[in-house]
């Protein structure tokens, strides 16, 4: 198992008292939960995957606000619980955490049937990625066990009831939700003074994964570039605490290098597009810019890539090169030229 980094104390500009708590989502692989004390009722900001250890080591974070920060609070004082967004590292926990039926949950509208009708999601959501692999052209011999990837680790939750729904701008006890859509369609950032609780949207040093709108709407690269363009209109955050990773001390800088990496990449597709002898597949452009990717890693390079040239197609630099098939065919790769 892998070690767990401390529990960090945070302090915002409002006297509200910020607690980091890791726990192992999946294994290897850390995500933070945050517990809000001075906002109103004490808040729990996501829940974990509930994979593994993770609901236990929320649990033990809990106990250890309260024993080593001298913080008058138990899990049952626990009244709120928000959800940044419908990815399962973040809501996973909340079915496997006690019942404290007190507890009131909320999460941005358009994630919300994630968490209420979460067995019917991951079957539409199958389907629609099965036709997003097969127009992206991945060979059918390698079709099925990438979807066998995406399904990894759903079996570890299900719907569960949501209490209040998140809207952008909302105003909650000194806690301000940000819609940011892009990496998940109900991504939220929670503003708390000078501290941003930024989720996936900005993280301290990965570039958040994107996925293209043609699977899920209201994500994709252009909602997301607005949502971090959104974030820097606004000013004012001295620190950001993300979903995983270590604090980020300097936003701003941090939002600029996500940004030009992607500014990078798009002209990687673009190269890559240029200097083939023939238009190519998502699946091709993809194999280029990420040559090592294997297995669930080659699903995410997939749709890291098709978000990129998705983007480039909506802004009219590529064209769709095999209409002659597309007018006939069910659901043909597509193939892609700049224009
Ligand atoms: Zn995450
Ligand atoms: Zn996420």
């Amino acid at each position: 198992m892998t070690s767990l980094p401390a529990i960090q104390r945070f302090e915002s500009s409002t006297q509200v008292r910020i607690y980091r708590i890791p726990c192992e989502v999946f294994p290897n692989f850390i995500g933070y939960v945050y517990v809000v004390l001075g906002a109103g009722e004490p808040t729990l900001i996501d829940t974990g995957s509930g994979y593994g250890d993770s609901t236990k080591h929320v649990l033990d974070g809990i106990q250890a606000v309260h024993d080593d920060f001298n913080e008058p609070i138990t899990r049952e004082d626990i009244k709120r619980i928000i959800i940044t967004h419908g990815h399962i590292d973040h809501f996973g926990g909340l079915v496997h955490l006690p019942k404290n039926s007190q507890a009131k949950i909320g999460i941005h509208t358009l994630d919300r049937r994630v968490i209420t009708n979460y067995e019917e999601r991951v079957v539409v959501t199958n389907r629609l990625l099965r036709f997003f692999i097969q127009q992206a052209g991945v060979p059918s011999e390698l079709q099925a066990q990438l979807i066998q990837y995406f399904n990894f680790s759903k079996k570890h939750t299900q719907s569960f009831p949501v209490d209040f729904p998140l809207s952008d701008g909302q105003e909650m006890d000194g806690m301000r939700f940000i819609h940011t859509p892009g990496h998940c369609p109900g991504m939220v950032c929670i503003a708390i003074g000078n501290i941003l609780l930024s989720a996936d949207h900005i993280l301290e040093k990965t570039s958040p994964h994107q996925s293209p709108e043609t699977i899920t709407r209201h994500m994709g690269l252009h909602h997301y570039l607005e949502s971090l363009d959104k974030v820097s209109r606004m000013g004012g955050f001295d620190v950001a605490l993300g979903g995983h990773e270590g604090p980020i001390h300097n936003v701003y800088q941090r939002i600029g290098e996500i940004r030009r990496g992607h500014m990078r990449k798009l002209d990687r597709v673009r190269g890559i597009i240029q200097n083939a002898p023939d238009p190519l597949t998502t699946f091709e452009i993809a194999k280029a810019m990420f040559r090592d990717a294997k297995d669930f890693h080659l699903l995410l390079a997939i749709e890291e890539a098709a978000a990129h040239v998705e983007y480039l197609y909506e802004h009219g630099e590529l064209a769709v090169s095999n209409i002659d098939e597309v007018e006939i065919e069910d659901n043909p790769p597509l193939r892609y030229r700049l224009v």
